[in-house]
This record gives C-alpha cells, structure tokens and sequence, in this order.
C-alpha cells in the first residue's frame, strides 16, 4: 500500500488586499439585548438503542424517542418567524412551525435540542395560543387525567365532545384543572361521555425542537490591537432551524411526564 500523504493548495497571494473583520461583541450584544430569555435544554441520543435494534418504546429515559435531555440552560437568544416570505409563493405546510434560532457561541445548537421561551428581556411573559383535543385516561388511583403538549398552561376555554347532534359542553373551573402540562378532570359524570373526549384552547410558553443546524460552525479573524496586531481568530454566533413541538415526529412521546428527568446540576 502506498503511503498515504496530503497535499496543500497554493495559497492566495494577500499583497495589498483589503481586510474587513466582523466585530463578534456587537453580535453578541445584539443577541443579549434583542433576544428572548429561553430555557434551553441539550438533547443526546439515549443509549436503549441496540447494535441491530431501534430505541425501545418501554424505555422510561426516552419512551421510544431516542432522545433525552441532560442539560437545562437559562440563556438568551433570537428567534425569528419564517414562514412568512409568501408573497409570491404559497403558504406551506413544510415549513409550518419553523423558526430561525441565533445564540451565541456558548450556546451550541445541536439537533433535537428543546428551546422554550420564557420571558422578554424587560421580564414580561410571552404567550401564545394553541388548541388540541384530549382523550384523558381513568388512572388507577382514580384520576381522570390527560397530557397537553405545552407547559405553563392558560385555558380561555375547555369543552367535551356530547355527541354530533348536541353543542360541546362548556366546562367551568370546578370541573377540571391544568397543573403544567396535565389536565385533570374532577366530574366523574363526564365519564358517561365514553370515550371521553376533551377540546382546549389555551395560552401557553412557546416550546420548539433543532431541526436543523444552519450554521453550526462559524468563527472570524481580526487584528487583535492589543496582542502586537495579531491575527486571531474568534467564534461567532450560531443559526439553527426549530419546529414547534406539536408539528415534531412522536411529539406526543415528549410531552410525557413519565419520562425519567436526566437532568444534571453542574
Ligand atoms: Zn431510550
């Protein structure tokens, strides 16, 4: 076998050239003063995946997802809509859901990684509305109680399916009651409705899924001034796209509170 050996491309002859340099601090300020105060939390593929096997459905880690989270990071970062640019094309349901996410640096975007918004930087709630339907379950202990694919739920209203030929019936807060992302319900008559079947439209903290990593590798030169003039290198922000939750493939998997929290405090 002949030995293996790399060659090198000629490099560009830089006499006299022009150089402009990207200032990664106003990038960095833009981020912290514009951005959204997000809770990040860095997916890792789980483990229960054999050599010939896929993920397990009865692994308590992922629920057959094959991602699990081991990280939860207060930070601040971009998010931009793009599902926007159709004027002069139609809307699609492809990119429904789909957000542009700029962080720093610190904050490497990997796929799968969740990213829920919190808060504006002047500490002000950021809502949005969803509406679902639920189909809660008779828990052993005697609960009636179904998963809602968001946290920090605020109903506006809460109705049961009576039948095609009745309106919905509109429930009051003696009925049911939402803690995190459970409804539970308090009137067994309900039941005689079977199955049960629950619609809601709420509020709720926006929670999006890395789809794809845009620009995960991004760094810049410049003159360091204050090191003799020499020429160094720095990382810059990075760009990702991120789906809603409820449009990700098994995002019915991810809202359960069964999953076994893999979370550390470093
Ligand atoms: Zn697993």
């Amino acid at each position: 076998m002949g030995k293996q050996s790399t060659s090198q491309t000629q490099p560009a002859f830089l006499g006299g050239a022009a150089q402009t340099y990207f200032d990664r601090n106003l990038f960095d300020q833009y981020i912290q003063q514009q951005g959204y105060r997000v809770l990040l939390e860095k997916a890792m593929v789980c483990p229960c995946k054999g050599e010939g096997t896929d993920h397990r459905s009865d692994c308590l880690n992922c629920l057959g997802t094959g991602y699990v989270f081991y990280d939860r990071v207060d930070t601040t970062v971009i998010i931009q809509g793009i599902n926007t640019e159709t004027q002069f094309k139609e809307w699609s349901l492809e990119r429904a859901g789909l957000v542009s996410v700029t962080s720093r640096n610190v904050d490497l975007l990997n796929f799968m990684d969740r990213i829920t918004i919190l808060q504006t930087q002047d500490k002000q709630p950021v809502l949005t509305e969803f509406s679902e339907v639920v189909h809660p379950k008779v828990l052993d202990d005697g609960i009636i109680f179904a998963f809602l694919s968001y946290t920090n739920v605020q109903p506006i209203t809460v109705r049961a399916f009576q039948g095609t030929q009745k309106p919905l019936l509109v429930l009051n807060e003696e009925q049911y009651s939402i803690s995190d992302n459970n409804l539970i319900i308090h009137d067994d008559a309900l039941l005689r409705e079977s199955p049960l079947s629950i619609s809601l439209r709420y509020k709720h903290s926006p929670q999006y899924h890395v789809v794809d990593e845009v620009r995960d590798v991004a760094h810049t030169n410049f003159l360091d001034v204050q090191n003799g003039g020499k020429l160094t290198s720095r990382s810059m922000p990075v760009n990702a796209m991120a789906r809603r939750a409820h449009n990700i493939i098994d995002a019915d998997r991810f809202r359960s509170n069964q999953l076994i929290d893999n979370a550390v405090i470093k």
